[in-house]
């Protein structure tokens, strides 16, 4: 149970404001933060932190991500209805959640067993139907399900991997932290009909993205 002195809700209200502050400005997202409770997604033991703006420990040296990343990254996707989402690094699933609340499919894929399970048990309790989950490694995509409208990596890169950039659909976006394993850029890439355009969003610290296009362990 969430402490009976620490209200969520409340705490949570107090986090939207800095993300506010900070440039969070799409009411959808910030909206979806109010659905998705993050204690929920943290060891009881951190309950008391789970709304401060800051990534926290999973388990298996893993983080879920710091609550302005996520809204940050949500925000930059601009995402609509109906859209077919790929998350790379499900981590505490919470990420996942919040996509979950904008599209019709999420696809999510997390390398460690034990942490993907214990999300999949997580949201499925939680009462989310439309995310979909594999253990694996993400760096290959779900060339399965392509094309995706958006791809979100949560794990930093040392480049991008070219599999993913092949599984977005044209007019789609791929979301990704790159660079070195002390710090990355967040890159955008927007796929369209003969080309693919690049922004930089940024500086974040991302835990490493392990698999065949990404980092050795
Ligand atoms: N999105 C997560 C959340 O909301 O909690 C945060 C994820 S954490 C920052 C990054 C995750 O990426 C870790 O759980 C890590 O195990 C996973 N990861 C790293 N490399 C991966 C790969 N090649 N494929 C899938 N998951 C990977």
């Amino acid at each position: 149970m969430y402490p009976s002195y620490l209200k969520p809700e409340i705490a949570c209200e107090k986090l939207l404001k800095k993300l506010h502050v900070k440039g969070i400005s799409d009411r959808r997202v910030l909206d979806a933060f109010r659905k998705v409770p993050r204690h929920r997604f943290v060891d009881k033991a951190l309950f008391d932190q789970a709304y401060d703006d800051n990534a926290l420990p999973i388990g298996l040296g893993q983080t879920i991500s710091q609550p302005y990343v996520v809204a940050l990254m949500t925000q930059l996707l601009e995402l609509k209805e109906n859209e077919k989402i790929l998350e790379i690094g499900t981590g505490s699933g919470f990420q996942a959640a919040i996509l979950a609340q904008f599209s019709m499919r999420v696809y999510t894929i997390e390398r460690h067993r034990e942490l993907g399970e214990r999300s999949r048990r997580l949201l499925r309790e939680l009462g989310y139907h439309n995310i979909v989950f594999k253990i694996g490694d993400g760096t290959q995509g779900w060339p399965q399900h392509a094309p995706f409208d958006k791809i979100i990596v949560t794990a930093g890169a040392p480049v991008v991997p070219r599999e993913l950039t092949q599984q977005l659909a044209v007019g789609g976006k791929l979301l990704i932290p790159a660079g070195n394993r002390q710090v990355q850029e967040l890159e955008l890439y927007h796929r369209r009909e003969n080309s693919i355009e690049k922004s930089t969003e940024g500086s974040v610290l991302f835990v490493p993205l392990i698999g065949q296009s990404g980092w050795e362990e």
